[in-house]
C-alpha cells in the first residue's frame, strides 16, 4: 500500500530552481521526449519564480502547451456533474455540505429526480456525468448504482448520457465491485491536501482516516476499477508539497499496478456558503497554470481536468497548456439544474446547497463557441470507455501515439451531434466552420472519408458513430 515519504517530498519541495537557462532548456527538452520526469526535475520547474521570472514561465507554459497538443491535439471533453445527495456525515471544514451546515436543507434525489436533472443535463447537449454524493447512510452504494443505472436508462430526443464517471467516498473493494459491475467510467477521488497533519486538522467524520483516503484507489483498482482518477484541492497546504505527492502517488500506483491515473483534477478551493474557511496556502493564478505545465510535463499521457470553480479566462488559459477535460454550465447541488426541489419550494435552490462557489456561470453552449475560436475542438466522446479501450490498453494506445486517428475523428463526429441536436444558430456556424477545419487535420485519406460519409449519416438522422 502507498505511504507518502514526506520528509522527501518536504525536501523536494523546498528545492531551488534551475541556476541556468541552459540547464532549464535541456529539462524542457527532456519533457518534450514524453517519459515523464522524475520528481526531483518536476520541483525543480515548480521552483520557477513566475512573478519575477515570467520568461522562464512561459517557457515552461509554452512547453506544455507544446506537448499537450502533441499528445492530445486540441480536443476538449465536456461533462456536467451531477449532485445525487448532499446528506454527509463528514465535517470537512472547505466543503458546504459538511454536516454542522445547519442553514442547508438537505437533499437527497428520488429516482424521478435523478431522471429529471439527467433530461435537463441531456438537453444542455452533454454526454458524460460525473456523478457526485456526499458520504452517508442514506447514501448507500446501492442508491448510488441505482442512480447511476437510472442515469442511463434516460433518453431524451436524440440524447443519452453514455459515460458516467463517478466521485464518492473512499469505500470498501465490495463496493467498488458494485461500481465496476453496473459499469462506471472513471472513478474520481481526491486526496484533498496529502500534508497528514493539515488533513487530520480540516477533516472529522470518517473521512478523517487518511489512511482510508490514501488507500482507497488500491481498493478501487483490486476491485476491477482500473480507470481512476486523482485530485487535490489546491489551497489546503503548500501547492509544490500537493503536486509531488502527487505526482509520487501517481508513480506509485502504476510501477505497482500497471497503469498509472486516467485524470488529474486541479480543483482550487472556493468559498461556499455556510463555510467560514479560508485559505492559509491560496495558490495565484500564476502560480496556478504553473503547476498545471508541470503536471502535464511530468506525466504526459494522464488526462487533466479543470472545473468552472475557475473564471473562463484562467479556464481558456489552462486549456492552452495541459487541460484536457472540463466541466461545463455546472450546478454543485442536488436539484440545481431542474430547480425542482420539494424542501425549497423549487425557488432557491442552489443559493444555500452549493457544494462551493462557481466562477464560470456560461451556457455550454457558449462555451463550445469560445472553444472553437480558440482553435480547439469541444468533444463529447465516450468511445474509449464502451470500447472497453481503458486502463492499459488505453495507455499504450497513448504512449504509441495512437489516440489521434480515434479520438480526434471521434470528437469530430460527436460534435457534429452537439451541433445538430443543441447548438443555437450562432454556434452551428461557428461550429461547422470548425469541422471544416478539423477535417484537413485528419491524417489519412481514407479515415478523412470514412468521417465524412458519416458526418453525412449524421446529418441525416443517425447518432452514436464512432471509430
Ligand atoms: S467534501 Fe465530501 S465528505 Fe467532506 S463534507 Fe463535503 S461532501 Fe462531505
Amino acid at each position: 500500500m502507498f505511504t507518502l515519504d514526506t520528509s522527501l517530498i518536504s525536501n523536494l519541495a523546498g528545492l531551488s530552481p534551475l541556476a541556468s537557462e541552459f540547464d532549464l532548456d535541456l529539462l524542457l527538452l527532456k519533457a518534450l521526449e514524453k517519459k515523464g520526469l522524475s520528481l526531483e526535475e518536476s520541483a525543480k520547474l515548480l521552483a520557477i519564480d513566475g512573478k519575477n521570472n515570467p520568461a522562464q514561465l512561459e517557457k515552461l507554459l509554452q512547453t506544455a502547451g507544446k506537448l499537450k497538443r502533441d499528445i492530445y491535439g486540441n480536443r476538449l471533453v465536456l461533462f456536467a456533474p451531477l449532485y445525487i445527495s448532499d446528506y454527509c456525515v463528514n465535517d470537512c471544514e472547505y466543503c458546504g455540505f459538511h454536516c454542522r451546515n445547519q442553514q442547508m436543507k438537505r437533499t437527497r434525489l428520488t429516482q424521478d429526480q435523478v431522471r429529471l436533472e439527467t433530461g435537463h443535463i441531456i438537453r444542455m447537449g452533454h454526454k458524460r456525468i460525473l456523478l457526485e454524493s456526499g458520504e452517508h447512510p442514506e447514501n448507500s452504494i446501492d442508491y448510488v448504482c441505482d442512480a447511476i443505472k437510472t442515469i442511463y436508462s434516460t433518453k431524451v430526443g436524440n440524447g443519452e448520457i453514455r459515460r458516467v464517471n463517478v466521485n464518492i467516498a473512499a469505500t470498501s473493494i465490495d463496493n467498488y465491485r458494485k461500481l465496476k459491475d453496473i459499469g462506471i467510467g472513471t472513478y474520481q477521488l481526491f486526496q484533498e491536501t496529502y500534508h497528514k497533519p493539515t488533513y487530520e486538522r480540516l477533516h472529522k467524520g470518517p473521512k478523517a482516516d487518511y489512511s482510508r483516503q490514501i488507500t482507497a484507489h488500491e481498493r478501487a483498482f483490486e476491485a476491477g476499477l482500473d480507470d481512476y482518477g486523482m485530485g487535490v484541492l489546491f489551497g489546503l497546504y503548500d501547492y509544490k508539497f500537493e503536486v509531488l505527492a502527487l505526482l509520487s502517488h501517481a508513480r506509485y500506483m502504476e510501477e505497482t499496478h500497471g497503469v498509472g491515473p486516467h485524470t488529474i483534477s486541479v480543483p482550487r478551493f472556493q468559498p461556499a456558503p455556510g463555510v467560514v474557511y479560508s485559505s492559509d496556502f491560496p495558490v495565484s493564478d500564476v502560480e496556478f497554470l504553473k503547476l498545471i505545465a508541470v503536471i502535464r510535463l511530468s506525466l504526459p499521457y494522464t488526462g487533466m481536468i479543470i472545473s468552472t470553480r475557475e473564471s473562463p479566462e484562467i479556464r481558456k488559459k489552462a486549456f492552452e497548456i495541459g487541460i484536457s477535460q472540463t466541466s461545463a454550465a455546472s450546478k454543485t447541488s442536488p436539484c440545481g439544474y431542474s430547480g425542482a426541489n420539494p424542501l425549497d419550494n423549487g425557488g432557491n435552490i442552489g443559493q444555500t446547497n452549493k457544494q462551493f462557489e462557481l466562477s464560470d456561470h456560461r451556457s455550454v453552449d457558449e462555451i463550445v463557441e469560445n472553444i472553437c475560436s480558440q482553435d480547439m475542438l469541444p468533444s463529447f466522446c465516450t468511445a474509449c470507455y464502451r470500447s472497453k479501450r481503458t486502463g492499459e490498453t488505453f495507455m499504450k494506445l497513448a504512449k504509441a501515439g495512437n489516440i489521434h486517428y480515434l479520438c480526434h475523428p471521434n470528437a469530430i463526429l460527436t460534435f457534429k451531434e452537439f451541433l445538430e441536436d443543441y447548438a443555437t444558430e450562432k454556434t452551428k456556424k461557428t461550429g461547422e466552420a470548425t469541422i471544416t477545419r478539423e477535417l484537413e487535420r485528419i491524417e489519412t485519406d481514407e479515415r478523412k472519408q470514412e468521417t465524412k460519409i458519416r458526418l453525412k449519416r449524421i446529418e441525416d438522422g443517425e447518432r452514436d458513430l464512432f471509430f
